[in-house]
């Protein structure tokens, strides 16, 4: 489960169109790129990512997102997992059953092989040190630049508040903090995450360019899976009930899968730039077996969607049943799985603290 696999390697966005070709073979060079000088030098990449604590992580989060972080660690690279509390208030006026999602989180970081002894695990409200850095990394960001922010306009559009809040618009500079306390530099993520990482890059030379060099300017690395979708064709989402929970039973995974759109042609092609939903479940198969997706599909070829399902229920099913099993062994000691993220809490703390000293150190009067 943490190699690249085949299918990573040749297969491409489910959702991509014709017309981000180009920009697809510029992102694909970049990522090659990446991937070599990880591998030359794990140690000299730190990871800071992170999923909100908002419902069960699904296959949208492994494929785009959490199964880099494990490949990430076991090649050497220190990975850092921030569980953002905080953020959960962006879009909703209260933080519904935190304390249950968090475990929940936790539980499917160690099934999937996070490691504590070689990574770690916090959360935003028991860093103080990390929401400071937020001030000073306001000031330089334009209000601009802040409303043209794609993917905060379409969490806008998908949020169950009837205004927006100052926090909407300013969590990805949130996000600038989180990475930048701890100088992450390589941030594996799903394309939604795209443009929020250009704000921490930006937040980063500005303050370098201001103040003295104090940030690494970090790199986004996508998966071959960068936007999954969901059941009901959307970006698969935890707060959009159109997600297959990591953690789902098989036959709640069968379920789910089952009431997948799809389009009318009965023949099953491999084709992200037309047929974007069957593409997607084509692309899901293939990552779960290791294969090329456009074989899965002419194997289907016109056995019609509910083959196809049948193909990505079986799949899902079998890629996941180690996972599954695992997560229920850690589930009987939620004391060890809590205990993780005190330690993580503890050096994130650390790390953040010491960041803010030299954030103080480099502004001069902030003392
Ligand atoms: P929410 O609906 O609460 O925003 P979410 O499903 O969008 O939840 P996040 O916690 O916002 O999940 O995202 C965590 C990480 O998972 C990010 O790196 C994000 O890019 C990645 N991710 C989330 N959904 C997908 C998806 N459908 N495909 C690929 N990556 C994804
Ligand atoms: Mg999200």
């Amino acid at each position: 489960m943490t190699t690249t696999t085949a299918a990573e390697s040749r297969s491409t966005d489910p959702v991509a169109g014709e017309n981000r070709s180009t920009e697809n073979r510029t992102v694909d060079s970049r990522t090659a790129d990446l991937e070599r000088r990880i591998a030359q030098d794990p140690g000299g990449f730190r990871v800071l990512t992170g999923d909100r604590p908002t419902g069960a992580l699904h296959l949208g989060h492994y494929f785009g997102s959490l199964r880099n972080r494990v490949r990430l660690q076991d090649l050497g690279v220190d990975v850092i997992v921030l569980i953002p509390d905080y953020q959960v208030i962006t879009d909703r006026d209260t933080a519904e059953r935190l304390g249950e999602y968090t475990d929940g989180l936790l539980l499917d970081y160690l099934a999937l092989g996070i490691d504590p002894a070689r990574s770690t695990v916090f959360c935003h409200s028991a860093v103080p040190a990390l929401n400071q850095l937020m001030l000073p990394f306001l000031s330089l960001v334009s209000v601009a630049e802040l409303n043209r922010n794609p993917t905060v306009k379409d969490e806008i559009a998908h949020s169950r508040q009837s205004t927006v809040s100052g926090l909407m618009l300013t969590y990805p500079v949130h996000q600038a903090a989180d990475i930048l306390s701890c100088k992450g530099n390589l941030v594996p993520v799903g394309r939604d995450q795209a443009p929020h990482l250009e704000v921490t890059r930006t937040i980063a030379r500005r303050f370098n360019e201001r103040y003295g060099q104090v940030f690494p300017e970090p790199d986004i690395l996508l998966s071959a899976a960068p936007l999954l979708l969901g059941t009901d064709g959307t970006k698969m989402s935890k707060s959009r009930a159109n997600s297959v929970p990591l953690s789902a039973t098989a036959d709640e995974t069968a379920r789910l899968l089952k009431s997948a759109t799809t389009d009318a042609d009965r023949h099953i092609t491999y084709d992200p730039a037309t047929r974007p939903n069957v593409s997607s479940l084509v692309l899901l198969a293939a990552l779960c077996i290791d294969r090329d997706p456009h074989e899965v599909a002419a194997e289907i070829g016109d056995g019609g969607a509910a083959a196809l399902k049948r193909t990505v229920t079986d799949a899902v099913n079998g890629h996941l049943a180690t996972f599954r099993a695992r997560r229920a062994e850690y589930a009987k000691d939620l004391t060890y799985v809590r205990s993780v993220l005190r330690a993580g809490n503890e050096r994130a703390n650390a790390l953040a603290e010491t960041t803010l000293d030299e954030v103080r150190e480099a502004m001069g009067a902030f003392r």
